[in-house]
């Protein structure tokens, strides 16, 4: 395995690092003062945007493998420094059109759509001119297995329709967003229950469509929205099926590779923020005559939090590396793990940064609050920790069922006809 940086994302890691602490970085108070007003509006992110695109750091996430695609033509591998750079802070990302959920959608709207989804679409979204969201879990079902999704598309002449309840619409309430993707049944009574689902592209505006709640996560909005959505009777012309009907497993699969993948690189940039806040920050305070860095507590903290945020580092980057090479479907595994291990560490790392900050880890006067309820969110969000484990395992048995079963060969068995020739012993 070769996890060396090609010269081509070497030389985007250093124009991109100049332009967090030249534009970004600056900004982030500004923009958490704006977001906190909850309008999703934040007065300087166009003008951010037409920069970072000026200066060629835009849709990067896209591996553009053909001359015709979009994208920098960068591997899987080559991205992972760019996102962890850009994931520092979470709502960097979007400045470079690098942000959930329009890099998933983006990347299924290019990879199932028609020429025309694509003009009206994927096209002003790889602009950054409008914005998407992906509306597949229901309050009503147990979203986390997808074939219990029971919104229903019903062919109607040339149209279909939706009715359905939604939440957790990531992004829906921003002004900009203005297509949604959206997972329901075509086919309820297929006997293949991963055939009865497909997706639809439904714009935001059409009637039927209403936004009830921007949910709080943690009891407070965060940068992104997190919208309750109601479909009733929303009518969308039948071309606007994404794929095939009864393919809408199969694309919320295509989509959750690489997205996953993405998530786990911008959370390792913000476990690898707290940690360094939480260490600068021991090297300045001091209590009963040390300071916090020369406690032994502390330096456990240190100690460990390094070892957690290299592993996790180094597992992500295996995963890229084999989506690279031998495609998402030979790195499901690995996948899997990242999903489980990197949120898991983010949580870790950022709860010991929390801790070393005292009672200022806990107020909005550092990102530390923010930062870890993103990381607690991912441990359900695209799938909670127990499915992602449920699948590692089944893998795992499958692998050791069709395996050659020699481990006896490394302990002994006992002997049974020695064992069926012990008389109980009389008692004396
Ligand atoms: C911040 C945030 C953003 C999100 N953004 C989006 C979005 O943009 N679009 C979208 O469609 N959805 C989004 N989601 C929803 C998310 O994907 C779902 O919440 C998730 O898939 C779980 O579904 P559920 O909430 O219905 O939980 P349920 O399916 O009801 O599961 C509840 C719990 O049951 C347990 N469980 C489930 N299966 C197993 C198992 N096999 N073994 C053991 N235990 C199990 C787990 O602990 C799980 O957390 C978002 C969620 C959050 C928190």
């Amino acid at each position: 395995m070769d996890f060396e940086y090609s010269p081509k994302s070497l030389e985007l890691q250093t124009r991109l690092k100049a332009f967090m602490d030249d534009h970004v970085i600056p900004r982030h108070a500004q923009f958490v003062a704006e977001a906190a007003n909850g309008t999703h509006v934040i007065s300087f992110m166009n003008d951010l945007k037409a920069l970072a695109r000026e200066e060629g750091l835009w849709n990067m996430f896209l591996p553009g493998l053909h001359d015709d695609e979009p994208g920098t033509g960068l591997s899987n591998l080559d991205y992972a420094p760019l996102a962890e750079i850009m994931g520092r802070l979470p709502w960097a990302p979007q400045v470079f059109n690098c942000s959930a959920p329009d890099t998933g959608n983006m990347e299924i709207l290019h990879m199932f759509g028609t020429p025309e989804q694509k003009e009206q679409w994927l096209k002003p979204l790889l602009n950054g001119e409008i914005r998407s969201c992906f509306s597949m879990t229901e309050p009503d079902v147990a979203s986390s297995d997808a074939t219990n999704i029971e919104t229903v598309i019903r062919r109607d002449g040339d149209d279909y329709v939706i009715n359905g309840r939604k939440w957790f619409s990531t992004g829906a309430a921003s002004p900009d967003c203005k297509i949604a993707i959206v997972m329901g049944k075509t086919d309820p009574d297929n006997p293949n229950r991963h055939e009865q689902q497909s997706m639809i592209l439904v714009p935001l505006d059409s009637p039927g469509v209403t936004i009830t709640r921007d949910i709080p996560v943690m009891n407070h909005h965060s940068y992104e929205s997190h919208c309750e959505i109601a479909y009733r009777n929303v009518r969308v012309p039948a071309s606007n099926l994404l794929g095939g009907a009864g393919q809408g497993f199969a694309i919320a699969q295509a989509r959750l590779g690489p997205g996953r993948i993405h998530h786990c690189m911008r959370s390792i940039g913000q476990a690898e923020l707290a940690y360094e806040m939480m260490v600068e920050r021991s090297l300045e305070r001091k209590t009963f005559g040390k300071y916090l860095h020369e406690h032994g507590m502390l330096q456990d903290k240190i100690a460990r939090s390094r070892i957690e945020i290299e592993q996790a580092r180094l597992l992500v980057l295996k995963a890229a590396w084999l989506i690279d090479r031998y495609g998402t479907k030979a790195a499901r595994a690995e996948v899997a793990m990242i999903k489980v291990v990197v949120p898991q560490m983010q949580s870790d790392v950022i709860d010991r940064a929390i801790q070393t900050f005292g009672g200022m880890g806990v107020t909005p006067d550092t990102p530390l609050p923010d930062l870890w309820t993103m990381a607690r969110s991912l441990r359900i969000a695209d799938g909670p920790d127990e499915v992602h484990l449920q699948s590692i395992a089944r893998m795992e048995v499958k692998k050791a069922k069709a395996g050659p079963r020699d481990s006896h060969r490394f302990f002994t068995l006992p002997d049974r006809a020695a064992e069926a020739d012990i008389r109980p012993v009389a008692a004396e």
